[in-house]
Formats: C-alpha cells, sequence, structure tokens
C-alpha cells in the first residue's frame, strides 16, 4: 500500500471532500478511465471499433473535398491519418489492452498514444519527431467519435468522484455536476479562473495548481482540503475518519444561517447598501430568489450559452432568458453579454486573456452577438432586464457595441417582436483603460459594473489563471487602492449607479475596503452572500471611511491587509 502523501495547491472552492480520483485525459475532450467487468469487454471492443469507423469515414469525405478542391498534395496529410487507423500498433494494441486490461477504450487509447508519444520524442530526425502531430490528431478525432455516443456518461463515475486533471474547463465541471461529483483538484489553474469561479457556485471543494497531480491515478483515494489548500493522497484510515468527522460538523454548522433571510443589508450607523449576486448558470436564480438577494448583478451567460458544445437558436435563448426573469419574481437581472477568451489557451499555448475576448469577440462575431441581444431583448417583457457588456475599452467600443444594438432593435420592430426599449445597458470596468475613461463613457450607459477580478489582473500584470504568479495578485496593493478611489471620484458626479460584481466583494475585508471607498453596491456569489451581509451589519460606515483615508496614505499592501483585517474583525 501507498504512504499518505500530501501534495501542496491553492485553494479555489473551500469545504473538504472524501473519494476517489477519476482523471479528466484532455481538457478539450474529457474522458474517464474505468475497469471494466469481463462481461462488459467484447460491448468495449465494439464501441472502439465504432469510433475507428466513424473516424475512417470522416477523414474519406474530408479527403474527397480536399482532392476536389485544393488538388492533391493536401490529401495527402489526410493519407497520414487514414494509416494511423490502419496501424496494428495503434488500434490492435488498444483492443488487446481493453481486452486484458479490462478497461474502457478512452483509458487505452491514452494508454497506447502515451507510449507512442514517447517513442516519438525519443527520435533524433526532426521531421518525423513532427509526425507526433498526426497521431495527437486521430487520437482526439477517436476520442471525439467515441464522446459523440451515449457512453461514457457521468453516470458511470462513483457517487464520491474527485476530478483530477491538468485543468478541467468551467463548461465541463458544469456538465458533469451531480451529486457523484464531491471535489475538484487540477494541475494547473489559479482560484481567479473561471473554473475555480464555477467550482465555487457549484460548492464543490476545489484545489488547483497542484502539478504533482500528475501521478495520481483514478481509483486513488483522495481527499481534497479546501481549508488547508491541500490534496491528501492515499490517506490512512486514521485520516480518512478525521475528515468524516469534521464533514458531519460542518453541515450541522451549515444549516444554522447567521444572518437572515430578511435581515436588511444595513451598516451599523444606517447606510444601506444594495447587495446582488452572482450566478454562472441560469437554475442558480431560483436559489438567489430563494435566499432573498435583492438583484442579479451579474449572469455570467456564457456558460449556458455553449453548454450544449454547439450554439444554441434563437428560440431556445429567448425561452430560458425568459424562465431565468420569471424566476427572479421581479428582481432586475444583470445578463452580461458572452465573455469568451478567459480560462481559454488556445493550443500553442497563446494567453487568451491579452486576446480577443468579452466584448472584442462579439464585435467580431456579430451574428452571435445579435442573435443573443435579440434574445435578451425579447425576453425582457418577462421583468427587469439589464445587460451589461464586459471588456470595454474605449468609447469607440462602445459606440460599436450601441450601433449593433439599434440594429437587433430595428430587426425586432421590423419582426412585430414586443421587448422593453428601456432595457438599461451598462458597461464592465474590467481594464485600466475603462477605469481611467469611466467618465467619459458616462453619457452611453445606464450604469457600471467594476470587475475587480479582471482589472487587478490587468493593473499588476498578474495573469488570473496561471498559479505560479498568483501570490502576487493583490486586492490590497496601493495601485489598486489608488485606481478604485479613483473610479469612484470620477463616477459620483455622473450620478451613474455602479455595482462591484468582481470577488474583491466576496471577502469580508476587501469588500470593506469597496464601502469605506465610497461603493455602496455590491454583488457575490450566492456561496458568499451571507457572510457579506454579516460584515456589512457589523460594520460602520464613518468607520471605513476613516479606515480607507489611513489606507491610502500606507505603501506596502500587506500593513493595508493588516490593519483592514483588524478593522472588520475587531481583533
Ligand atoms: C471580473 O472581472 O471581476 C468579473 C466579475 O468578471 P469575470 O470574473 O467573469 O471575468
Ligand atoms: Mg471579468
Amino acid at each position: 500500500m501507498r504512504e499518505e502523501r500530501i501534495i501542496h495547491g491553492v485553494v479555489a472552492s473551500v469545504g473538504t471532500a472524501v473519494g476517489k480520483a477519476v482523471r479528466t485525459f484532455d481538457p478539450l475532450f474529457v474522458s474517464f478511465n474505468f475497469k471494466l467487468r469481463p462481461d462488459q469487454v467484447r460491448k468495449e471492443v465494439e464501441r472502439f471499433r465504432g469510433s475507428v469507423e466513424k473516424s475512417r469515414e470522416q477523414l474519406k469525405r474530408m479527403q474527397s473535398e480536399l482532392r476536389k478542391n485544393s488538388g492533391p498534395e493536401s490529401s495527402f496529410l489526410i493519407d497520414a491519418h487514414l494509416l494511423v487507423l490502419q496501424d496494428r500498433l495503434f488500434v490492435d494494441r488498444i483492443i488487446e489492452k481493453v481486452e486484458t486490461d479490462c478497461i474502457n477504450s478512452e483509458w487505452a487509447i491514452q494508454q497506447v498514444s502515451d507510449e507512442l508519444f514517447q517513442a516519438y520524442d525519443r527520435l533524433n530526425d526532426e521531421y518525423l519527431r513532427e509526425r507526433r502531430g498526426d497521431l495527437d490528431d486521430i487520437v482526439r478525432r477517436l476520442l471525439h467519435n467515441l464522446q459523440s455516443k451515449p457512453l461514457p456518461s457521468f453516470k458511470k463515475l462513483p457517487y464520491d468522484a474527485i476530478l483530477v486533471g491538468k485543468l478541467v474547463p468551467p463548461s465541463t465541471l458544469f456538465e458533469l455536476r451531480s451529486q457523484r461529483i464531491v471535489g475538484l483538484a487540477t494541475e494547473t489553474g489559479s482560484p481567479l479562473s473561471h473554473t475555480a469561479i464555477m467550482a465555487r457556485s457549484l460548492e464543490i471543494p476545489a484545489i488547483v495548481g497542484a502539478s504533482e497531480l500528475a501521478e495520481v491515478a483514478s481509483g486513488d483515494v483522495l481527499i481534497v482540503d479546501g481549508e488547508r489548500g491541500i490534496v491528501i493522497w492515499s490517506p490512512s484510515d486514521e485520516t480518512v475518519a478525521q475528515y468524516k468527522n469534521r464533514d458531519r460538523d460542518g453541515k450541522k454548522l451549515k444549516k444554522k444561517p447567521a444572518t437572515s433571510i430578511s435581515a436588511p443589508s444595513i451598516t451599523e450607523d444606517s447606510v444601506q447598501i444594495s447587495l446582488g449576486a452572482n450566478i454562472n448558470f441560469s437554475e442558480e436564480v431560483r436559489a438567489a430568489a430563494a435566499q432573498g438577494c435583492e438583484f442579479i448583478g451579474l449572469y455570467r451567460t456564457e456558460f449556458d450559452f455553449f453548454r450544449e458544445g454547439k450554439q444554441p437558436d434563437e428560440e431556445s435563448l429567448v425561452a430560458d432568458y425568459s424562465l431565468v426573469l420569471k424566476s427572479a419574481k421581479g428582481s432586475p437581472v444583470t445578463f452580461r453579454t458572452i465573455d469568451v477568451g478567459i480560462d481559454q489557451k488556445s493550443w500553442d499555448g497563446v494567453n487568451m486573456n491579452l486576446g480577443v475576448r468579452g466584448l472584442r469577440f462579439c464585435l467580431e462575431n456579430t451574428d452571435i452577438f445579435k442573435k443573443q441581444l435579440r434574445s435578451l431583448y425579447r425576453a425582457s417583457v418577462h421583468g427587469p432586464t439589464r445587460i451589461l457588456l464586459p471588456f470595454v475599452s474605449s468609447v469607440d467600443d462602445l459606440d460599436a457595441a450601441h450601433a449593433v444594438i439599434e440594429e437587433v432593435r430595428r430587426e425586432l420592430q421590423a419582426r412585430r417582436h414586443r421587448y422593453d426599449p428601456n432595457v438599461p445597458i451598462g458597461v464592465m470596468i474590467e481594464t485600466p483603460a475603462a477605469a481611467q475613461t469611466c467618465d467619459l463613457m458616462a453619457s452611453l450607459v445606464d450604469f457600471f459594473c467594476l470587475g475587480t477580478n479582471d482589472l487587478i489582473q490587468y493593473y499588476l500584470v498578474v495573469d488570473r489563471s496561471d498559479q505560479s504568479v498568483v501570490h502576487l495578485y493583490n486586492p490590497f496593493h496601493p495601485a489598486i487602492l489608488r485606481c478604485l478611489q479613483q473610479v469612484s471620484t470620477l463616477l459620483r458626479p455622473t450620478g451613474k449607479p455602479v455595482t462591484v460584481c468582481g470577488e474583491m466583494a466576496a471577502d469580508p475585508p476587501s469588500a470593506a475596503v469597496l464601502l469605506g471607498l465610497g461603493f455602496t453596491s455590491l454583488s457575490v456569489s450566492l456561496a458568499a452572500y451571507s457572510r457579506i451581509k454579516r460584515m456589512i451589519r457589523s460594520v460602520s460606515m464613518s468607520q471605513l471611511k476613516d479606515l480607507a483615508g489611513e489606507i491610502m496614505k500606507m505603501h506596502k499592501p500587506k500593513e493595508v491587509e493588516e490593519m483592514v483585517r483588524a478593522a472588520v474583525y475587531r481583533t
């Protein structure tokens, strides 16, 4: 038996979980490794052969199209892929693995391709070494075709699955959400990534950036400790028992909310604070309404938009958004238009955080943007709707967005669709450029949302999804405090409302700083809602203003944090 081992990582979502590792193989084609019963093997081999056949047909079709349109040279590339599918060393070896080791096809593909990749990497000839790309491609195709069949599904996961992988995309985590997934542990990533935010909203304990997890195999027992930032690999029976007891105590505490739902978000000296909820998928809106949240300050629509792996049609979007508005029971819902880019690295590792994100993506893909806007407007008759544009960096961006919005409204009128013509349009302040020029944008918008997650990343030049620099990400940095103060000062005379919806609003000390700097509307995840309400009810605004004055004079983030913590927790 293996010795208990501690693997260090970074907490992405609190809580603890004891369970069995289920490795995801490839971040884009998530698959699981399973042991099969001997009577399941024959069917599994057929499943694999089906995927080989399907891949061959696709490649042949591609080849004949290429021959027609681009001449014979390019079709030779496909020959290389077809040859891999005929290679006995590859296909037969996979079947042999399934049969002798009683494992599912995905696992067998992974093992055989890993061996071949290593052989390629050892080759001296650079050209031949580069051919590993063909193998890589065919592996993806086979996996994809295996997955387009009903098997394997999360229904095959054990009831205490801990997803382990290099990285697990947020949409995958969302798709797989179920009673079966109790924890998440990834080799890369940071607590600021969308996967981490998703884990928090699903209340799944999660550790990210734990590179030593690479050695963990499916079936290994793990404990995810989202308090200490560790994963315990092969824990002793004693350790497991300790954690299970702790889990029971934690559940008892959770049942007793410390602040009642109906208690107003008001400071000790009677200053009213607006407190909204951030949601990442439509189903959360019911929980938000049940928890008495005043409004939805941020609905990150991209997760639902790309949920099925393909674009939804307009009618289903209208139905989904209408349901969200009806479920909100009259509370305003802020729909942020899709923000793609974050947490997505292209295959060559280029960082999308600095590329085509948010509104930039929408302006380059106006058919997607217009479809979403049309759907939002059409749904707007069902409840107070707000449209929020992410990743804006100039007045020109805004002009371009308004032109598309105008076009959409004209289309809706021409098609005689009903919609609310007064839907407020807002802008995320989450780039340094927007922070510096928000006053210039004020006459073009109805409201602002301050996205501190991105603002801090771009201000401090710290990639929020890169674990190696996460220690440099600090909301108490004087540069951030000055930036926030500037935004507050620039926006005050405009009279335009601003809600802070980044994670800075969800942590009591940094949220207290925001209040002291004059931000009186916050929006946080459901998991943080009652803790922030409790903080608001326990502080005095006049003291927070004095505190803000003090920290603006300080030089070091650590000193600021210590002073704020002492004030908030009254130590
Ligand atoms: C932000 O950047 O602060 C924000 C709320 O948006 P997201 O985390 O989705 O980038
Ligand atoms: Mg953002």
